[in-house]
């Protein structure tokens, strides 16, 4: 066999895959267009290697759905969607950058956000050497006491800003809340978003006049619609996958209350699939230990699959004995402990299970469904810490 291409070459030695689903994306799209209006941008949230569905993958699928923003933690990422994006989209940094990392950023025309003086003052000097604008966002500080100018820096900056105004474009005024996604933080979020606003205003009156202002990650989008302003940054969401319980519950009571009818069906749709194949299975008498150490312990005749997936992948090993894959459509439970790259599944109730069977660790199959939430509720993780923690090592593949 002679494989030159590199990605083929990842597809046929990976011992599982990702599917990434096109259909899901763009309904997913869909939905939130109509939630937010035509007048506001959905920014694509691709940090975390693309919440763990992969950077090089969705980037062109995102584009297809018609996305022409992303947001980035750090000019890593912000280089590999620059790659990847074939659309010429606006790329947006959150996080911070070194000097060299600034003035790449300007060269390649990707915007940043700044929150600190000595980050605006170098941006400018580079632009100036460059002889090419900075294009930036504005970061404000308003209670969640992370990142962002407070109101005696910004007043620094703007008058910075003023002075430099042919070297640096504020495209975005911008902030960030502490957990929309929960109603235990109403009051510190309505705070915030009063702050902002007031520091919105202010900037007007100097005539630094954004064209973009956002604040709202995807819980805010749907609990705070006045936050949605320009531009909403949409993480989680376009996954797939609710912030969390109460911005779905919040969401369908608002729908209800302004009478829309009530919504079982779940409007997001997961955009990821994980799966493998079984590669060994194993009879095993009543009353033996199964795999490393005594945690399990065989009370019948059983038939044990291993299937080549393990921490290392990021199948949490707290999942060892409690967690689920599917089977033929059916749930098998993990026996004994996950390893570093392998775990053994109980399969003697899954009938006709064969030696390559189409193993799923995350999504559906048949009438069976592994969600992500199921999966880390067990191992108290968040989907957001269980979706990144997805190796980038194995293979994705984009399906219908
Ligand atoms: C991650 C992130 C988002 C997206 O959050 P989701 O909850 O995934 O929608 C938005 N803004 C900032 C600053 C972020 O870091």
């Amino acid at each position: 066999m002679n494989i030159t291409d590199d990605a083929a070459l990842t597809g046929i030695f990976s011992s599982s895959h990702i599917e990434i689903s096109k259909s899901a994306l763009q309904s997913n799209l869909t939905f939130l267009r109509k939630v937010v209006g035509k007048d506001v941008t959905i920014c694509s949230v691709v940090k975390g290697n693309a919440y763990g569905h992969g950077t090089e993958h969705f980037i062109p699928l995102a584009e297809a759905c018609g996305i022409r923003w992303f947001a980035v933690y750090s000019a890593d990422e912000a280089l590999r969607v620059h790659r990847s994006s074939a659309a010429d989209s606006t790329i947006m940094v959150m996080g911070g950058m070194s000097h060299d990392q600034i003035a790449w950023a300007i060269e390649h025309n990707i915007t940043f956000y700044v929150f600190d003086l000595d980050e605006l003052t170098f941006a400018i000097e580079s632009s100036r050497s460059q002889n090419r604008m900075a294009r930036i966002h504005l970061e404000i500080e308003t209670g969640m006491n992370r990142l962002g100018f407070d109101e005696t820096s910004l007043a620094q900056a703007a008058d910075t800003i003023r002075r430099n105004s042919s070297h640096v474009d504020v495209i975005g005024v911008c902030t960030h809340f502490a957990g929309a996604e929960s109603v235990a933080n109403h009051l510190r979020i309505e705070h915030q978003i009063k702050t902002f606003e007031t520091r919105l205003q202010w900037l007007r009156g100097l005539s630094i006049e954004p064209r973009v202002r956002h604040a709202a990650s995807s819980a805010a989008t749907f609990s705070y619609p006045g936050t949605r302003y320009d531009m909403v940054r949409i993480g989680i969401a376009q996954y797939g996958f609710w912030p969390s319980i109460e911005t779905r519950m919040q969401y369908v009571l608002h729908q209800e209350a302004n009478g829309g009818r009530h919504f079982s069906r779940d409007q997001l749709t997961r955009v990821l699939r994980w799966k493998s194949h079984i590669m060994n299975i194993k009879d095993v008498q009543a009353g033996e230990f199964v795999g490393y150490g005594t945690s399990c312990l065989t009370t019948r005749m059983s038939r044990v699959a291993a299937v080549p997936v393990g921490y290392y992948h990021g199948f949490n090993r707290n999942l060892s004995n409690v967690g689920h894959v599917l089977i033929r459509g059916k749930r098998a439970p993990v026996a004994g402990v996950v390893n570093m790259n392998l775990m053994l599944v109980d399969v003697t109730d899954v009938r006709g299970v064969e030696t390559g069977d189409e193993v799923v660790l995350i999504g559906k199959q048949g009438r069976g469904e592994i969600t992500v939430g199921a999966f880390s509720d067990l191992t108290k993780l968040l989907n957001y810490e269980a979706l990144v923690r997805l190796s980038p090592d194995i293979a994705r593949m984009v399906v219908a």
